[in-house]
């Protein structure tokens, strides 16, 4: 493993904030947060205005046939390999200004330095990246983009996805421009996402710099439970086929799973969607959206089978009909040992209290992990608040997890190739 030598790389941090702020006034919100969901007029707009960002500064840029934008910049020539860096623009419907766009201007701020430092001898090219439809509030499933980049995905797949409206990604990225025609660039020697923690473990740690040493696993399912919609006053109880009691013993016992466990395995169910959803009939039929999580796979494939269980027994007591989906299995995963090494040897060499943990969120990176060596660096988010429009990183912690992915981005960028 190479030795961490510090860069002594210059980075604008007013150019981080003006664009930082730019981005942020693009959907937001009267509270402070974002509306930019996948595709649409205002993650447009925003790819607008970062893409000509970039340009000012002589990047490359391609669009691939998923709206994935890359950002390249020849540092070592058109045959060296390169080092991938960046995150996602789109927000949830009430989301912060944070995730995802502080990854995104960090790469870019990062990218820029590298582009006017005088140093020569780089063995590696660098590109930011923006990965289409990554929160998955809009377009089901989450991390769409890096996961057909992955190849988890065929783009056919990514682009027939369609919003609660029935509109389809391919038009949706149609509308905004950036439905691209491009390849997707070759593998990376290596990816790094800057991100906010989205969790209160660095806070709670007091620590400034999370090195991410690998994800949780996520087992989601949609569960749909199809009784009779009757009326909620002659209908005798012994005759009722009522889906929401259903859904809400499904509830409560996909928490139980996770209380026997002992809070090794989190489990909740987000949402419901009602049909007819009226006071005065009794449910006809509920879909349950439940998600479960773990860092032990074994422990998270016992708990889905439990729950599958658990919505067999439910049905058959209430005599209604069951229809289960598991929409998303991703195993827990271990990122980069060497590239963690190094995160941490930088945020040292540069004075900050640094910790190692796991995510529990899902995030770009976690695509990429089976691809090439990957790494993250988190930084605190104030009360582990976020997905909310009080989502907050102070100035500070926001300046230092800028710090330590130049120093590491420097670091790979100079690497002898292969190492
Ligand atoms: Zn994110």
């Amino acid at each position: 493993m190479n030795k961490f030598t510090p860069s002594g790389l210059l980075l604008d941090t007013s150019a981080f904030h003006v664009l930082f702020d730019a981005v942020a006034a693009v959907g937001a919100t009267p509270l402070g947060g974002l509306n930019r969901v996948a595709a649409s007029h205002e993650d447009g707009q925003c790819r607008d205005l970062v893409c000509a960002w970039l340009e000012q500064r002589h990047f490359e840029i391609s669009v691939d046939r998923v709206g994935n934008i890359y950002a390249l910049l020849a540092l070592a020539g058109p045959t060296a390999p390169w080092v991938l860096t960046g995150s996602h623009l789109d927000s949830q419907p009430r989301g912060g200004r944070f995730d995802g766009a502080y990854g995104v201007i960090g790469a870019c701020i990062v990218a820029d330095a590298m582009r006017t430092c005088a140093q020569k001898g780089f063995s590696h090219n660098l590109g930011v990246v923006i990965w289409t439809n990554e929160e998955g509030a809009r377009f089901s499933p989450s991390m769409l983009g890096s996961g057909v980049y992955a190849g988890r995905y065929t783009s056919d797949f990514a682009l027939s996805r369609q919003d609660a409206s029935g509109v389809t990604l391919a038009q949706a990225l149609g509308e905004i421009g950036y439905l691209g025609k491009s390849e997707a660039p070759a593998v990376p020697a290596a990816y790094v996402e800057l991100h906010i923690e989205q969790g209160a473990m660095l806070e709670s740690s007091n620590a400034e710099i999370g090195v991410v040493e690998g994800n949780w696993g996520a087992v989601k399912y949609t569960v749909t439970l199809r009784g009779t919609a009757a009326h909620t006053g002659p209908t005798p109880m012994e005759q009722r086929r009522d889906a929401l009691l259903a859904a809400a013993k499904l509830v409560v016992a996909c928490r139980a799973i996770s209380d026997a466990t002992g809070g090794k395995l989190l489990t909740s169910v987000g949402r419901m969607d009602i049909e007819p959803n009226s006071s005065n009939v009794i449910a006809g039929s509920v879909i349950v959206y439940a998600d479960l999580r773990a860092t032990d796979n074994a422990l998270l494939t016992d708990s889905s089978l439990a729950f599958e269980r658990a919505a067999s027994t439910i049905a058959a007591e209430a005599k209604i009909e069951l229809d289960v989906q598991q929409v998303v299995n991703r195993s827990a995963g271990v990122f980069d040992t060497d590239l963690c090494a190094l995160m941490e040897q930088v945020a040292t060499a540069k004075g900050y209290r640094s910790m190692r943990l796991s995510t529990i969120a899902g995030h770009d990176a976690i695509a990429l992990c089976p691809l090439c060596p990957t790494a993250m660096i988190f930084v605190p988010s104030k009360d582990g608040i976020s997905h909310n429009e009080a989502e907050f990183t102070s100035t500070t912690d926001l300046e230092a997890g800028l710090d330590v992915l130049g120093g590491a981005l420097h670091e790979l960028l100079c690497r002898p190739i292969g190492h």
